[in-house]
């Protein structure tokens, strides 16, 4: 009896957390599609036809993004838990539809993704998130810089998939490099966030026998995050 209670309670934090995470991933792309949709409605204006349809596509395909984490939430309420079939997939595919999705936050920052990647295998849509998270608060913590600079890279050793996500923004101190992995746990009032995105990247790359952690020489001397996982044969 006790067990279930304490697996009710899990799962309920569980959802919790989930919902919260969601409304948290659902919100760039948003801004996203407004930015498009104000670019539709000036092409209408000038008569750009072709470019309006360009854009309208774009938004399609963000929007797909998108319904595919709507998806996974009535998954979760129907199951209680989230997970699709592990694919193994070129990261720099997965990046591409993440970055597609921070279109709207990447206007001042240099962005730098290594051409070629390896696979990283896993739950593709998590992985999408894992990646949104780290690459979405890499631009909001190097935005006040003054050249922002974002760079993504990847590599293999021991058998994992080693990805890295750098920027040259606000730095972290040493003492907080594992505290800024727990829920809500925020260093900087200044820029807006909810300190869940670390939380949730800690647990997606749990959930798939991996590691997680931070790199940075001190304050305003940039980040680097880093995460292994494993490579599986599916
Ligand atoms: P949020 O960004 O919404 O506050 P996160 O859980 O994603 O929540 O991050 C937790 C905290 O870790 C942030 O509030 C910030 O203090 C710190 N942090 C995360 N990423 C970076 C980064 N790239 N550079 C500097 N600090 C960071």
């Amino acid at each position: 009896m006790m067990n279930h209670n304490c697996i009710g309670i899990e799962k309920n934090a569980e959802l919790a957390a989930f919902v919260y995470t969601v409304s948290h991933d659902l919100k760039s792309p948003l801004v996203t599609i407004k930015g498009y949709v104000g670019l539709i409605l000036d092409n209408i204006n000038n008569k750009e036809y072709v470019e309006a349809k360009n854009n309208a596509m774009t938004i399609n395909r963000i929007a797909d993004r998108m319904l595919c984490l709507t998806n996974e939430l009535l998954d979760l309420s129907r199951i209680g838990r989230v997970s699709s079939d592990p694919v193994c997939e070129p990261l720099n595919d997965i990046i591409s539809d993440v970055l597609l999705g921070l279109d709207g936050l990447c206007d001042n920052v240099e962005i730098i993704v290594h051409p070629s990647m390896p696979v990283i295998c896993g739950d593709r849509i998590r992985l999408g998130e894992l990646l949104q998270n780290l690459i979405e608060n890499a631009i909001k913590y190097s935005s006040g810089s003054k050249k922002p600079r974002v760079e993504i890279d990847a590599w293999v050793k021991d058998n994992e998939t080693v990805c890295c996500i750098s920027d040259n923004g606000i730095g972290i101190e040493e003492t907080y490099f594992e505290q800024i992995f727990n829920l809500f746990e925020r260093l900087d009032s200044n820029t807006p966030g909810s300190g869940v995105g670390l939380a949730v990247a800690k647990r997606i790359v749990e959930v798939h026998h991996g590691r997680i952690w931070c790199e940075s020489a001190g304050r305003n001397q940039g980040s680097e995050f880093y995460f292994s996982i494993p490579i599986r044969s599916i």
